[in-house]
């Protein structure tokens, strides 16, 4: 059964992930529109930061756990996320599912060319899928208008938005009002992965949730301030959400 559960000030959806896709799937297919975050370490620490994402996120439909830093740190303060919903395992598994439903998704994000990669191994596992149109995220403000008008065109079910923590959430917060009846998710780093320009972590490491470890290691000029630095100003985020809930007690 999902619930609410609030972590660091920031209220996720907590499900397990045959409900989260069930849920998904639904949603997309009815075409209720809506946005679709998911939330880990280095989601958190940037909204600490960042008021337009916290802002985004609050404003969302449904925030999924993401990541094992989430998992720790929620079960540290007696509210544990405990299931992993990452984009990169959930959006394959919601297009395998919605592909005899005939699904339809819009792949906006990434680097030239990666987002038709993508979309054409996605479609290459799925056939019924269907792929409403691709676009790179290295866009001005001003193509900002005719992007989300051949979006609204294409009228996908589900719109997947990879340009990075924060710039995806915030793009959506501001867009999403113009794209009525099409569900938007910010997917991070995903058109990457399935168009298979960046290595997954093996299996085994995911498993034992280390998969940070791994990615810092592919890309450690551009990972190092994400998962040392940011790393370490997690935990102290976590450390002092305990010290003031604990506080809290020993006072009433
Ligand atoms: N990106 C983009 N537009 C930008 C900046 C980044 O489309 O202005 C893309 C980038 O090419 C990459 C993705 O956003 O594909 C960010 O990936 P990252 O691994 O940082 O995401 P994460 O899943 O870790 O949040």
């Amino acid at each position: 059964m999902a619930d609410r559960v609030s972590f660091l000030n920031i209220n996720f959806d907590r499900m397990p992930e045959s409900e989260a896709i069930e849920v998904l799937l639904a949603r997309l297919l009815k075409r209720q529109g809506g946005r679709v975050y998911y939330g880990n370490a280095h989601t958190m620490v940037t909204a600490a930061r960042n008021p337009a994402l916290a802002q985004a996120l609050e404003q969302g439909d449904l925030l999924l756990a993401d990541g094992s830093g989430v998992r720790w740190g929620s079960a540290f303060l007696g509210t544990p996320l405990v299931h992993n919903l990452n984009g990169t395992d959930l959006v394959p598994s919601l297009c395998k599912n919605g592909a005899a439903k005939n699904l339809s998704i819009y792949l906006l994000g990434a680097k030239p060319n990666v987002a038709e990669i993508a979309a054409a191994n996605l479609k290459k596992a799925y056939p019924g899928l269907i792929i409403a149109g691709t676009q790179h995220g290295y866009f001005s403000d001003s193509e900002t208008p005719q992007i989300l008008e051949a979006i609204r065109v294409a009228r996908p079910h589900l719109l997947l938005v990879a340009m990075g923590v924060p710039l995806q959430e915030i793009w959506i917060d501001q867009h999403a009002n113009l794209l009525p009846e099409i569900t938007c998710m910010g997917v991070g780093g995903l058109f990457d992965f399935v168009a298979l320009r960046i290595a997954r972590a093996p299996y085994f490491i995911r498993v034992i949730g280390m998969e940070w470890l791994w990615r810092l290691a592919m890309e450690p000029n551009r990972m190092w301030r994400r998962y040392i630095i940011g790393n370490l100003v997690f935990l102290s985020l976590v450390l002092s959400c305990a010290v003031t809930l604990n506080q809290g007690e020993q006072t009433t």
